[in-house]
């Protein structure tokens, strides 16, 4: 099916004041008052420093990359043999594996990758330029050509967000299009989720990129590793090969991409391109996994409150928000507005190893990019956010059949960034 979008009405006051109100501000603040020794983890976790010059651990790129492959391929192989055993016994350890796998695997691609084709993971153009071409191959993802092309499109201000960019004719045309009741595109995403086409499809984009659409070396490499995929089903059987490599590497991967584009930019394919510089500023956002500490009131009764509501804070840190963070939001993620605005800060893109904290260095600085008035705390509210602002817009739509997915949504939808 073919959309055809008509004209974009004026967004109601009411709904976009609802869009703005899911911005928040001092969540990462109200945790000031736990322990200094666990403000970096804290850090970590939420993709937030409380300070610009908190100290960090420094890794070079280098051995970034190459921790990133080693740790995969040991979840690769802890898997396999957690196959291997009682499934029941050792679930709770597959389904901690099975995030930390997906979470290096996009890693690979949203964060190596994608610096590796805007030229900056290594010093030597040449290394960017192998790491493109070999890292596809490995994992299956969008030849290096085709994401280059698309990305950098993404980035072009004429395009930006509109249905020319490739993730929001992608999005679009999985049922997330401007207009369409919050209700409607939460449903939309769960059934998405659940739909085997939509994973079928999704699998079949990658593979075609990587097999068919690739450079001769790097179709050779590809194939060297499916006869890899098919000598561990034939050794391991598929038992192990579904739970080592087909769900973390395709089902997993499949959730972790779409959940991080849905909640990127204010995608509107019914808009038009930016109108200036602040247009563009607003349809990026800063995005942080964690929720306010407790505070602690002085009434009758505060302690054992406040205990409780503690211990509700710690247990949805580790299990609601961790995961996003070691699954989906992996990385510079948090950080991805600082990636299209550092030049308003007076920084440069460049040091991207360093933007969640360089991010919060131009906030104390006056902020004039305006980054901590626009922070979404939580995947919860990222996702709500964005359909409030879909639901915000009125547009009318015409359909008609032009079969399957245009080539431009099918790069959106191979990249999965
Ligand atoms: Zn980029
Ligand atoms: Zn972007």
């Amino acid at each position: 099916m073919r959309l055809q979008y008509g004209r974009v009405e004026p967004i109601h006051l009411i709904s976009l004041t609802k869009v703005t109100s899911m911005f928040e501000n001092g969540a990462r603040e109200s945790m000031h008052a736990l322990p200094r020794v666990i403000q970096p983890i804290l850090t970590w976790i939420t993709g937030k420093p409380l300070e610009a010059t908190e100290p960090r651990l420094v890794l070079s790129n280098s051995l970034d990359v190459f921790i990133t492959l080693v740790s995969s391929i040991g979840f690769f192989a802890a898997l396999i043999w957690l196959a291997s055993q009682n499934i029941l016994a050792v679930l709770p350890l597959i389904v901690l594996s099975w995030f930390v796998l997906v979470g290096l695997l996009r890693k690979m691609q949203v964060t190596h990758l994608h610096h590796a084709i805007h030229n900056r993971l290594f010093g030597s153009p040449r290394l960017n330029k192998l790491y493109a071409r070999v890292l596809p191959s490995l994992i299956f993802v969008q030849n290096s050509v085709e994401y280059r092309k698309e990305h950098l499109e993404h980035h072009n201000a004429h395009i930006f967000t509109t249905e020319r960019d490739a993730d929001a004719a992608f999005l679009a045309k999985l049922g997330f299009i401007p207009g369409r009741e919050r209700g409607e595109l939460w449903m939309n995403l769960w059934m998405t989720i659940a739909s085997p086409v939509f994973h079928i499809v999704f699998a079949r984009a990658r593979l075609k990129s990587v097999f068919l659409r690739n450079t001769r070396g790097e179709t050779v490499l590809a194939i060297g590793v499916a006869l890899a995929h098919v000598a561990l089903i034939v050794i391991a059987g598929w038992k192990a090969y579904a739970v080592a490599v087909f769900v973390p590497m395709f089902i997993l991967y499949h959730v972790s991409a779409l959940l991080q584009f849905l909640t990127e930019h204010a995608w509107n394919v019914a808009g038009g391109a930016v109108d200036d510089w602040n247009d563009y500023r607003n349809r990026c956002w800063g995005r942080f996994c964690g929720e306010k500490y407790p505070s602690c009131e002085s009434n009758s009764n505060s302690h054992l409150v406040h205990f409780f509501r503690v211990c509700r804070w710690t247990t949805r840190m580790l299990f609601l928000h961790l995961p996003v963070r070691v699954a989906c939001l992996v990385a510079d993620l948090p950080a991805h507005d600082w990636h299209h605005l550092a030049h308003f800060g007076g920084q440069n893109s460049r040091d991207w190893t360093r933007s969640l904290y360089l991010r919060q260095l131009v906030i104390s600085d006056g902020d004039k990019p305006g980054f901590a008035r626009r922070e979404l705390w939580s995947m919860r509210n990222m996702i709500e956010h964005q359909f409030l602002w879909l639901q915000s817009i009125t547009c009318t739509y015409s359909a008609s059949t032009a079969g399957g997915l245009s080539q431009q949504e099918k790069a959106a939808l191979v990249s999965g960034e």
